[in-house]
């Protein structure tokens, strides 16, 4: 070999060895970064609020939030509060999603909906939990981006339609916890009927732009146990459910 090229061969080799390292420390340091911001946030935000559920702890751990919102918001994506996502909507606030994913009572071999994908955040947090997932989105532009994204993540468990939650997902009915991730003034029908018997249903009920009760629902032989579980705020459930006299 010519001795300039074998010089420049062994610049390049040197080059490789110290800015591969850096870039590696570089990389590294930022997901660790990233881990100890989720790690506060389930410490801070969740267990001191007195969720414990190891399941819905180690999800929110291991799920990268900071993925799901814009660049713009990257940094403020494990703070303690819901944020916006495009369309109008927002993801919301980790306690929050903590809170409806534990009253969902889950365990692994559940089967369950969600209606309003949203960024899919809580469709990935749900996915880390349960067997199946099934998601529905009304916008059609984030549906197609969380699926997306939700792919690339590599979530085999997570199916996402566009379509108005409100009818659910007849062919993949009946789910073992339904989960409504934006606020209707009543509870949709047809969501009741794709429960299963001892199925859970958590939902904002409220009008909008107002303070909504986060309820969860058992369906039982004696009909539905209801319970308010907090008080909330949601963007509201837009579709079908408008349909009936209700603002
Ligand atoms: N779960 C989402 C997340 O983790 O990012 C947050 C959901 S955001 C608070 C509410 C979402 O519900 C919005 O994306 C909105 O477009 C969607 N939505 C509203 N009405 C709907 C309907 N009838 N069917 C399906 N999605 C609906």
């Amino acid at each position: 070999m010519d001795r300039s090229l074998h010089n420049l061969f062994r610049f390049f080799i040197f080059l490789g060895l110290i800015i591969l390292p850096i870039l590696s420390c570089i990389s590294s340091t930022n997901s660790d970064s990233y881990k100890e911001s989720r790690a506060r946030m389930v410490k801070n935000d969740i267990e001191n609020r007195g969720i414990h559920d190891h399941a819905v702890k180690e999800a929110m751990l291991k799920v990268p939030r900071h993925l799901f919102v814009g660049p713009e918001n990257i940094e403020a994506a494990y703070s303690d509060s819901a944020l916006p996502i495009k369309e109008n909507q927002t993801i919301s606030q980790p306690y929050v999603v903590a809170l409806m994913t534990t009253v969902a009572e889950l365990s692994s071999t559940d089967k369950v909906l969600e209606v309003g994908t949203g960024s899919g955040y809580q469709a990935a947090v749900l996915g880390e939990i349960v067997r199946e997932v099934y998601s529905i989105e009304i916008i059609e532009s984030l549906a197609r981006e969380s699926s997306e994204l939700l792919n690339k993540l590599g979530y085999k468990n997570i199916h996402v339609k566009h379509g108005d939650g409100y009818q659910g997902w007849k062919e993949a009915a009946p789910f073992d916890a339904i989960l409504i991730t934006a606020a209707a003034p009543k509870i949709p029908e047809p969501l009741l009927n794709q429960l299963k018997m001892e199925g859970r249903l958590v939902m904002p009920l409220g009008k909008n732009h107002a303070p909504q009760e986060l309820i969860a629902l058992t369906k039982t032989e004696n009909g539905l146990k209801k319970r308010v579980v907090e008080i909330v705020a949601f963007v509201p459930m837009t579709g079908e459910v408008r349909n009936s006299g209700f603002k």
